[in-house]
């Protein structure tokens, strides 16, 4: 590799837009080449939220880096809406692996606390806690709004040198003298490293380089509640799925008067053709979803379903995303896709792992993240069902 390599990111979503960001931080010059625009993928479909109320050690420490960017980019004008994370548990055994939560997050500088299922209405007044024992709630967690977020990222790229070429999809592949040339809908453009950040799309793109990668479009719903009269609090986001255990129902607030919802199925959907699939929410998922609104929110003051939408998730098999190098024999191929439920909160550590395997070979500034990397072991086909990993 040369000691100043051209990188080609694909892809602008958050993945490719963080990956950027912290390769043109080190001087790096990158180019990001997107098919149609800005967020116009799974990103701008997201309802971007960011929590770090979860259980496995690995998880929390991919969030504490992940944090830190977030708490920078605020301090340099993001939008960050602290509304809190509340995590309901429906066992003595799910309150266990909380209060274990709370104690590592303490250790990493993050706010975190157990609430008994009697003092859960202190946090949402509305809530029922039938069949609850109680939940964890991070304060300082909350959502962002993904057009915002991949805009704010973008002119921090460009500030620093960086440029993105819009409506210029990838089309093929061919190499030259150890470097790639990428034949693009304007023209062709040289690189010395690829970054596959294309979300849903990675599958495609890294078939281009003559690889094969099993990522899983799936799709996912979301749907707008309207409340008249608004709530007199803010309603943090509330998530009801531990270990695939619970409804997957979960709702935020999102502008005075409006709540956003959505169910996360723990079980696996179908795979989608990214370019080819239904972006409407479902009949059937809004009456689903009032049901279980009805349910757990009893009481709410004349809510009513509003706008739907749907978008993917880019899925792997074990649920964790692929960020590294997937053939040995194409070290300057590196891959930062397949965040699947989480592509928003985990962007800015994506990216700088991704960042690391561009400028150093490895994965050296977050401990542990070569369990990323897209192994043999990892690239497998999805298996059905594959209950754990999303939400533990
Ligand atoms: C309804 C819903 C709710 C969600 N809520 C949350 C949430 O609350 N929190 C959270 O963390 N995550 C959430 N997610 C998940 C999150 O949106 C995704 O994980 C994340 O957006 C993936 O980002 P990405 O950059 O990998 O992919 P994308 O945003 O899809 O970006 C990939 C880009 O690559 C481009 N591309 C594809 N092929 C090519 C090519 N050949 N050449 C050039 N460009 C190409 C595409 O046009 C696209 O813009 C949600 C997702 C959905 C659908």
């Amino acid at each position: 590799m040369k000691t100043s390599p051209h990188v080609v990111v694909i892809g602008a979503g958050t993945l490719g837009l963080c990956t950027a960001l912290s390769l043109v931080e080190h001087g790096t010059r990158v180019t990001i080449l997107e098919a149609h625009a800005i967020a116009s993928g799974s990103s701008g479909r997201s309802v971007g939220v960011v929590g770090t109320q979860f259980t496995d050690p690995f998880d929390i420490v991919l969030r504490v880096h992940a944090m830190r960017r977030f708490r920078e980019w605020e301090s340099l004008g993001l939008q960050f809406n602290h509304i809190g994370y509340l995590r309901l548990a429906r066992t003595p055994a799910q309150m266990n692996l909380f209060a274990r939560s709370v104690e590592m997050q303490k250790e990493a500088g993050l706010r975190s606390r157990l609430y008994p299922a009697s003092e859960l209405r202190q946090l949402v007044a509305h809530l029922s806690t039938v069949g609850l024992e109680g939940g964890i709630f991070g304060p300082d967690n909350g959502f962002l709004y993904p057009h915002e977020m991949c805009n704010f990222l973008a002119q921090k790229v460009r500030a620093r040198g960086g440029e993105i070429r819009q409506s210029c999809k990838l089309l093929g592949v061919r190499r030259r003298s150890g470097a790639y040339v990428l034949e693009t809908q304007k023209g062709v453009i040289e690189a010395d490293v690829v970054v596959n950040a294309a979300g849903a799309w990675a599958p495609a793109v890294a078939e281009l380089f003559g690889q094969s990668l099993h990522i899983c479009p799936e799709r996912h719903e979301a749907i707008v509640i309207h409340l008249d009269p608004p709530l007199e609090y803010t309603m943090p986001m509330v998530m009801d799925l531990v270990n695939g255990e619970g409804t997957g129902l979960n709702f935020r607030h999102d502008k005075r008067g409006e709540l956003i919802a959505e169910i996360h199925k723990a079980a696996s959907a179908a795979a989608e053709d990214p370019d080819n699939y239904n972006e409407q929410c479902n009949d059937a998922s809004k009456e689903k979803l009032a049901e279980l609104l009805l349910e757990r929110l009893p009481d709410l003051p004349g809510a009513r379903l509003g706008r739907g939408w749907a978008g993917l998730y880019p899925v792997t098999a074990d649920h964790r995303p692929f960020v590294g190098v997937l053939d040995p024999s194409q070290e300057s191929l590196v891959t930062a896709a397949g965040a699947g439920g989480y592509g928003i909160q985990l962007a800015p550590v994506i990216g700088q792992i991704a960042a690391d395997w561009v400028r150093h070979g490895a994965p050296v500034s977050v401990p542990g993240a070569e369990r990323l990397s897209p192994t043999r072991d990892r690239n497998v086909p999805r298996n059905v069902p594959l209950s754990l990993g999303s939400f533990n």
